[in-house]
């Protein structure tokens, strides 16, 4: 996804300048990837979060012409999110009256409300999640509600990865106003006022929520490839590896040689790596020149995970039950991360394929079971990589049925092991992006950036700003 977008904005930019995009695999996207045969099924990302974060995602869909295609978490379900609390599914509270009423958040509602005597941290070193909140909400809060969401975003451990680097909004909010909760009151009262100053409806404005396409997000990734195609400047090299990335501060034109897979060579000016750190890493360290960076990028950890999609006809989910999905707290001790109902969210998904489909067969529904994360959470995680597809189905059946209390057999199944997939920010991230940052400047005359989702965020809408950011940084 990096990659493609980043050629994108380089073709905009410069529209006679000529791009080639190396891709290892027979496909672009990386791990944006809709799978439809029956049944719609994300392997990897399912939606995208339109907020304040996401200008560029949108600028970006809308300057595809994506803007007709785009469907919008469905309102009834979006807002019922859930979490396991010993062993029972909670519903997360939507409304202020909410809070009051729900006896997950009431336990809740004294450690929130002290946040705002607790004194920030005199130093501004970095801490761990588990470490920022259980300092300024205690332990509950961030054992039942800041716990599962971690693992909902990066499938890591609380205790190992930064504030800083994973939630910086919320780290400022305690350096800026003393206090997250005062900080969230004092920006909120911010935007109503400001509300009345705002320009004319800008992209951000006109789609709001939690959006994916029609038929998924790989829709995209295609919208890109096909822009690509459409360009006599750009060359997309799919099947292809890089293996060895040289560099010459003499040749002032063309001072890299990419060295691919099958013997070929290309030569290039500038270029934007959007591979994982890990990859990237172990390129890099064939040479001598190259050893600390590369070394630098390796040990940026990476998680694995197995999303495990289950199809059904009919509605299997009661209302009662609909909702976005659950996420399990660390502390449950159970083998999965959580399951998301990914045909209530999106029923557009649901018959996608409404033109060839049996009538009979017109109810949908969804579920992904997420299964894996950083092994040393707890004693259950499942180390995915080294499971057999059968074994990780195994577990989602059951996990299906121990949760959902759903005893079916899908009509369709898929498993899908997204190896080293996420990247850990952990503790110290932001000091070792710094060096990073400063090894590569130095070994490649400030003409190649690393893009993608190792150093500056995670999600979709991180990796298609840093992919902006690096082509706004190159020059004529
Ligand atoms: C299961 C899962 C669910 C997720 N859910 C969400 C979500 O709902 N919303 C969200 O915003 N984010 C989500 N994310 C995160 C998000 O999907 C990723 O961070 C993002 O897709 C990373 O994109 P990327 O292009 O930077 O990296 P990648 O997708 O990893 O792409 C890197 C590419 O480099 C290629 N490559 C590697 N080595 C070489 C080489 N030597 N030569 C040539 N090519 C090479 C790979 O084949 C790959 O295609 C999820 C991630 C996963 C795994």
């Amino acid at each position: 996804m990096s990659g493609t977008t980043a050629a994108y904005y380089v073709t905009k930019k410069f529209p006679k300048c000529e791009v080639t995009v190396v891709e290892r695999q027979n496909r672009f996207g990386g791990w944006v990837n809709t799978q439809k045969s029956d049944f719609l099924f994300e392997m990897g990302p399912r939606s995208i979060r339109i907020g304040p974060a996401a200008a560029n995602t949108v600028n970006l869909i809308l300057d595809l012409g994506l803007e007709q295609q785009i469907i919008v978490a469905d309102k009834r379900w979006v807002g019922r999110r859930y979490i396991l609390l010993n062993n029972h599914l909670r519903r997360l509270p939507t409304s202020f009256l909410g809070l009051f009423t729900s006896s997950v958040m009431l336990k809740a509602i004294p450690p929130a409300i002290s946040e705002i005597f607790v004194p920030p941290k005199k130093d501004d070193s970095d801490e761990s999640i588990r470490s920022f909140f259980e300092r300024r909400f205690g332990k509950y809060i961030t054992s039942t509600f800041v716990d599962p969401l971690v693992s909902g975003v990066y499938a890591g451990n609380a205790s190992k990865l930064s504030i800083r680097s994973c939630f910086a909004a919320i780290w400022e909010l305690e350096s800026n106003s003393g206090s997250v909760l005062l900080g969230q009151v004092s920006n909120g009262l911010k935007k109503v006022f400001s509300k009345k100053k705002d320009k004319p409806e800008t992209g951000t404005a006109k789609i709001r929520g939690i959006i994916s396409f029609r038929e998924g997000l790989s829709t995209l990734v295609d919208a890109l490839v096909d822009r690509m195609k459409s360009s006599k400047y750009v060359s997309l090299l799919a099947s292809s590896s890089v293996v060895k990335i040289e560099y010459n501060a003499e040749d002032k034109d063309y001072p890299f040689t990419i060295h691919l897979s099958h013997k070929n060579t290309l030569k290039a000016s500038h270029v934007l790596s959007a591979l994982p750190a890990h990859s990237l890493g172990e390129i890099l360290s064939v040479s001598s020149a190259t050893q600390a960076l590369a070394q630098a990028l390796m040990d940026i950890p990476y998680v694995s995970i197995a999303t495990v999609s289950l199809g059904y006809t009919g509605d299997i989910l009661p209302d009662t039950q609909k909702g976005f999905g659950f996420l399990v707290p660390s502390q449950e001790k159970q083998n999965i991360l959580g399951i998301t109902f990914d045909s209530a969210t999106f029923p557009e998904q649901n018959d996608f394929d409404k033109f060839t489909q049996d009538p009979h067969d017109k109810v949908k529904s969804r579920l992904c079971v997420m299964i894996g994360g950083d092994t040393s959470n707890h004693g259950s995680v499942v180390d995915v990589e080294n499971c057999t597809r059968e074994q990780l189905l195994t577990i989602a059946l059951n996990a299906v049925k121990k949760h959902l209390k759903i005893d079916l057999v899908p009509k369709v199944s898929h498993v899908f092991v997204c190896k080293k997939a996420i990247p850990q920010y952990h503790v110290g991230h932001s000091a070792s992006v710094q060096k990073i940052e400063d090894m590569c400047h130095s070994s490649f005359g400030g003409k190649m950036e690393i893009i993608g989702s190792s150093l500056h965020g995670v999600s979709l809408n991180d990796c298609i700003t840093t992919s902006k950011k690096a082509v706004d940084k190159l020059e004529g």
